[in-house]
């Protein structure tokens, strides 16, 4: 049925970069048989899922958006993706996403955008955007997504779906194509609060093979959704963020956002307001360090080991001709702009101004968390300043892109989880989305208070 609902309507939609059906097909008819002959299996198994084009399949395309791994053939499978196949879920195919994850609306995409099913003319988010449109448009029930600054909670905000970006470590990055290893993230995207913590609680747990991966066993996430579901939430402190919120949030978001509010005060929670000052330098913070990480993280697509190779039009061919010829015609602009920046910001002589600053930045921000985290059990804010945008309206203009993430990045800068879940419509009939964020290693409390918003 989702193969049939892929064929109906990806063609205007452009979720997915590539299906699968076949393999799909026959992991579903796998299952099918296990069911009948009386196998216990997994709550998820048959349930299809679709992967973000940044996460490596064995034996299936995989591009990260960009054209320098045009036709790129992984060798191995993420470890996450080692878990969705052990759970016996089919996997439908990989969905679209800015060139290498970065951006905030899937335009920096090598093959189109990715269009919002609930308006075609407007943006579905960034850099996920494919899964959370496969989700949003019923292509897909589930979805993985990765966030270093957004990518999974901007995209879920802007199509009325869910997505979580759990804590630092709580997933595997092994088999993840990198943009900034100390930010990024994979976690689930879904239509429900619960479906997104079974989802988490399938990929999530402790892998040798990543030592960022936190070692202690979690807890079970739908669990938490479950009691959340009862929709008490009694003696829960919830803070609002000052600085989330205010000025260059559309009247329509804040709107949602206050009516969700009186949701949580009706639920029985506490809501207080809370300060967190150095929210301000964040998004500057962020995009030293980003660009810094990714600047060295992408010197491996060097025309020699992986993709594309392109020899110069003219002259010898060296190595380093290859190199540059290669690049030049496989990265975006996008991309390049960035591993710019970032190989500035590294450079000798400018590492201790701009990235070692940008670090200082981050442990104030980690600060402001705790702090935040003392006088409540979770804070929440608008996810984005604004509902999806129109095509075309901010992909010349990077300050403009980078600013929708103002209220994502503080998360992934501190390691610590956050859920967005549709909050309404604003008053132009687009979807809002509503950020829950909780402390490291308590992802159990997004789930808790988020099932029982919905
Ligand atoms: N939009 C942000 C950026 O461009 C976030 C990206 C992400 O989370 N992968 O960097």
């Amino acid at each position: 049925a989702h193969l049939d609902r892929i064929a109906a309507v990806d063609g205007p939609v452009h979720a997915f970069l590539h299906v699968n059906s076949e393999e799909a097909l026959a992991t579903a008819a796998d299952v099918d048989a296990r069911r009948a002959a009386g196998e216990d299996l997994h709550e998820l198994a048959g349930v299809p899922i679709a992967v973000k084009d940044v996460v490596v399949t064995k034996d299936q395309v995989t591009t990260a958006g960009s054209k320098i791994l045009d036709g790129w053939i992984p060798p191995y499978d993420a470890t996450l993706v080692e878990k969705l196949r052990a759970a016996g879920m089919p996997i439908l195919g990989k969905t679209n996403m800015d060139e290498f994850a970065m951006g905030s609306s899937t335009e920096h995409s090598a093959y189109g955008p990715t269009r919002n099913p609930w308006d075609l003319d407007r943006i579905p988010g960034g850099s996920g955007g494919g899964s959370a449109a496969a989700v949003a448009a019923y292509e897909a029930p589930l979805a993985i997504g990765t966030d270093t600054g957004g990518s999974i909670r901007q995209p879920a905000a802007v199509t009325g779906t869910v997505g979580v970006k759990p804590t630092y470590g709580s997933v595997s990055r092994y088999g993840l194509i990198a943009l900034a290893s100390s930010l990024d993230q994979a976690g689930p995207c879904s239509r429900t609060v619960l479906d997104s913590a079974l989802l988490h609680d399938v990929i999530g747990g402790h892998d040798p093979r990543d030592s960022t991966s936190l070692p202690e066993p979690a807890p079970s996430y739908a669990d938490a959704a479950r009691a959340g579901a009862t929709g008490d939430l009694t003696g829960v402190r919830v803070g609002v963020v000052r600085e989330l919120g205010g000025e260059g949030y559309q009247p329509g978001v804040r709107a949602s956002f206050e009516a969700s509010l009186d949701h949580l005060r009706a639920a029985g929670a506490e809501v207080v307001e809370v300060s967190c000052p150095s929210f301000s330098a964040a998004l500057a913070a962020y995009y030293l360090i980003l660009p810094s990480e990714a600047s060295s993280n992408l010197a491996k697509f060097d025309g020699m080991r992986f993709g594309l190779r392109v020899e110069p039009a003219e002259g010898p061919v060296t190595a380093e001709r290859v190199m540059a010829a290669t690049r030049g015609a496989g990265f975006g602009p996008e991309v390049k702009r960035r591993i710019i920046l970032g190989t500035y910001a590294l450079s000798a002589g400018y590492y201790d101004a701009y990235y070692g600053s940008a670090q200082k930045v981050r442990t104030l921000i980690q600060r402001d968390f705790a702090a935040a985290f003392e006088a409540a059990d979770v804070l929440v804010s608008p996810t984005a300043p604004t509902t999806a945008f129109r095509f075309g309206e901010k992909v010349d203009d990077p300050m403009a892109m980078y600013l929708n993430d103002v209220a994502t990045i503080p998360a992934n800068l501190a390691g610590i989880p956050g859920l967005s879940l549709p909050s309404g419509l604003s008053d132009d009939g687009l979807p809002v989305g509503f950020q829950v964020l909780a402390p490291a290693r308590a992802d159990e409390r997004l789930y808790r208070v988020g099932a029982a918003l919905e």
